[in-house]
This record gives C-alpha cells, sequence and structure tokens, in this order.
C-alpha cells in the first residue's frame, strides 16, 4: 500500500475494512467490500419483470401480478436480493446505529442506476414517520438518496413527502394487508419539484412494491412524468 493511501485510510476509517467480513482491505473500492465477498453477494443477475423487478424464469415481459395490476411506478430495480449478508447488513444498517453503511450502498446502487440507464432529473426517497424518525435518529432511504444523488450529479428533492400516519411494519403483514395498510399515508408537500420530471425514487428495500407503489401514486398526482424505484435489495415474495 502506498504512503498517501495509508495517510487516506487513517483519514477515512470505513475504507480500512471489509463491510461484510470485516477484513482489511487495501484497494482503493468504493463498495468497501473485499473481493472474496464481493463475488459471493446475491447481485440480481436473472432476467427480471420489466415493471416490478421480480425474477421471471418464462420469455414473458411482466410478471402474472404486474400482468394483472397497474402500478404507479414506471419501473423498480434492486442491486441485491434481499437475503444472506445482505440481510444481516442492512439490520446493522437501520437497527444497530451502522449510518456509515449508506456510503457503500449508495455506491451500488448509483452502478445500479446506470446499469438500467435510468434517465432521472430528481431523487428522492421514502419517508419515515416522524416518531420512527426521533428513534432512529435517520432515515436509511434519505441517507441513500442524497449520496446517491450526489454521486450521479442529479438534484435531490429533500423532504418532498411525508408519512402521516405511523403504520404497520410491511414485514408483518401478510400480501393482501400490506397493499391497504399504506393507502393514503404518503403526503407530497412539495409538489413543483415533480412537475414534468422523472423522479427517482428510493428505498432500502422493496417487497411486494406497495410502499413504493403508495409513493409513487403521490408522485405522479403530482405531475411527474416517470417514477423510477432503485432499492438496496429485493425481497423473493411468496404469495
Ligand atoms: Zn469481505
Ligand atoms: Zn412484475
Amino acid at each position: 500500500m502506498k504512503i498517501l493511501d495509508k495517510f487516506l485510510n487513517i483519514l477515512y476509517p470505513e475504507n480500512l475494512t471489509c463491510v461484510f467480513c470485516d477484513e482489511e482491505i487495501f484497494d482503493d473500492n468504493k463498495f468497501n467490500t473485499c473481493e472474496s465477498c464481493y463475488n459471493n453477494l446475491p447481485f440480481i443477475k436473472e432476467k427480471v419483470c420489466a415493471r416490478c423487478g421480480d425474477p421471471i424464469k418464462s420469455m414473458a415481459t411482466y410478471c402474472d401480478r404486474c400482468q394483472n395490476k397497474k402500478f404507479f411506478y414506471d419501473k423498480a430495480r434492486s442491486v441485491f436480493y434481499y437475503k444472506d449478508e445482505i440481510r444481516s447488513c442492512i439490520k446493522r444498517f437501520k437497527f444497530d446505529g451502522c449510518k456509515y453503511l449508506y456510503k457503500p450502498f449508495a455506491n451500488f446502487m448509483a452502478e445500479k442506476y446506470k446499469e438500467e440507464n435510468f434517465d432521472c432529473d430528481v431523487v428522492t426517497y421514502v419517508p419515515i414517520h416522524e416518531t420512527r424518525l426521533k428513534m432512529r435518529g435517520y432515515n436509511q432511504a434519505e441517507l441513500l438518496a442524497k449520496e446517491i444523488a450526489k454521486i450521479l450529479n442529479i438534484p435531490f428533492v429533500e423532504e418532498a413527502i411525508i408519512k402521516t400516519k405511523k403504520t404497520i411494519p410491511q414485514a408483518e403483514l401478510d400480501y393482501k394487508q400490506r397493499q391497504t395498510n399504506l393507502v393514503d399515508v404518503f403526503k407530497v408537500k412539495k409538489s413543483n419539484a415533480f412537475k414534468n420530471k422523472n423522479v427517482l425514487l428510493v428505498d432500502d428495500i422493496f417487497t411486494t412494491g406497495a410502499t413504493i407503489n403508495n409513493c409513487a401514486r403521490e408522485i405522479k398526482k403530482s405531475g411527474a412524468n416517470k417514477v423510477f424505484a432503485l432499492t438496496f435489495a429485493h425481497t423473493i415474495i411468496e404469495e
């Protein structure tokens, strides 16, 4: 390792170790991931539904769900499957105060954005209710969105959407309940920010897409042209 790199590593200690295995890493690595962990991460590489990003095995363009239902977002993509070390890393990010993980996560997501040729005018995020924000101290989706906007050099819209009601976490509900749990809980405060724009909506996990869809509905109501959703991880749901 070069002297300068060593010096930089002292200044930015988060670059020192792999976020997945804690092994020391020596090269300049925006993902904070060692080579062996990187090669084993559950990247989504399979063919996916043109809309929701669920993997599909058939020749169809859309999955069964998207063929039968109209969604408000235009396209949703995630970097990883929500499993293994990705699952545990997200838990650390959200619940164990490992706030710094937003940086490598956002770099993975920015790569995905480029890979998918998303073309967005503004970046925003799925809000959390203010009581939860006070408890956690940060909204993980906001941290990701802000960093992605910085990396891609796209304007970031802060506090554009609010969550008006506290809801039961989607993970604790079944598929049907998840669809109604979030109806009318999101409100757009800065509708001008979205008018005639292609909006990148950022969140950490895509589960049934209900959260993304309900936010996207409000964004579209504000006159947005298209809504692209980008999440770090994608849950494979059993309906
Ligand atoms: Zn590692
Ligand atoms: Zn689909």
